[in-house]
């Protein structure tokens, strides 16, 4: 089971990354599971027709003890297994405590051994690597930690603070920064820009995911561009980088 987490700053474009990928996986034939860790709660809306889902904490709030698999794994486009964590109330709560919640309600429901996928992709939202926010790259959930990032300072800010929680971890964990998913802003000089920051960083650009009005096309049909436009060249941009996702460590 290849187990991967996408982080990076709010709005950089991580679950149209992730949802794209995990549509580009199921077209390599494989069992796909998406888990949004972001409490937008937004992260496989473009898998499930443009509509979200009930997320496992408001599942676990309704449903109390009697929670199923049913109430909280949700069946999206190419058979790709949809779940989302959910956030608190704002103002009310830790937003990370949702996926810890989450995380032990999907172990307690054995959902991985059960349904066995070949590859599980987390959707986190990487502004404030907190203890919540932290889960999935700490006690062995994802190994293989990939930051997508613009030229934009922001989010090459909030790179270079994951790249830190998983240095941190690193020697306790086992989770690995693979790379970085450059998702182009179009800023002027962006790819010498981003290139050296993953020089100070100590990473490297592992795909670059152009601008493209494909993408708004395919969401404004709550769709990933993998199952509205097929023909899109960034289809082949996706698939290509869930073949090297598979291929790394192999
Ligand atoms: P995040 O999950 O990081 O908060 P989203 O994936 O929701 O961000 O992306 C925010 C918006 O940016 C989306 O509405 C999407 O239309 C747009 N977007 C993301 N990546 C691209 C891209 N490569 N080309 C065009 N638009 C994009
Ligand atoms: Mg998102």
């Amino acid at each position: 089971m290849k187990k991967i987490a996408i982080y990076g700053k709010g709005g950089i474009g991580k679950s149209t990354t992730t949802s794209n990928l995990s549509a580009a996986f199921s077209k390599e034939g494989d069992k796909v599971v998406q888990i949004g860790c972001d409490p937008k709660s937004d992260s496989t809306k473009n898998l499930m027709g443009g509509k979200g889902i009930p997320t496992v904490l408001e599942q676990i709030k309704a449903k109390g003890d009697d929670l199923k698999v049913e109430d909280i794994v949700f069946t999206g486009f190419g058979g790709v297994l949809c779940i989302e964590a959910g956030g608190p109330t704002p103002g009310v709560g830790c937003a990370g405590r949702g996926i810890i919640t989450a995380f032990e309600k999907l172990e307690e429901l054995q959902f991985f051994e059960k349904y066995q996928p070949d590859v599980v992709l987390y959707d986190v939202l990487g502004d404030v690597v907190c203890g919540g926010f932290a889960m999935p790259i700490r006690g062995g959930y994802a190994q293989d930690v990939y930051v997508v990032s613009s030229g934009e300072m922001m989010s090459l800010f909030a790179a270079n603070n994951i790249a830190t929680a998983i240095k941190g971890f690193g020697k306790r964990g086992y989770a690995k920064l693979q790379g970085l998913i450059l998702n182009k802003k179009n800023i002027e000089n962006e790819d010498e820009i981003v290139r050296k920051a993953c020089e100070e960083i100590g990473t490297s650009i592992v795909a670059t995911i152009p601008r493209c009005g494909d993408i708004q096309i395919a969401e404004n049909q709550g769709c990933t561009v993998l199952e509205a436009l097929p023909e899109s060249e960034m289809c082949e941009i996706y698939r290509a980088l869930a073949r090297d996702m598979m291929k790394v460590g192999k």
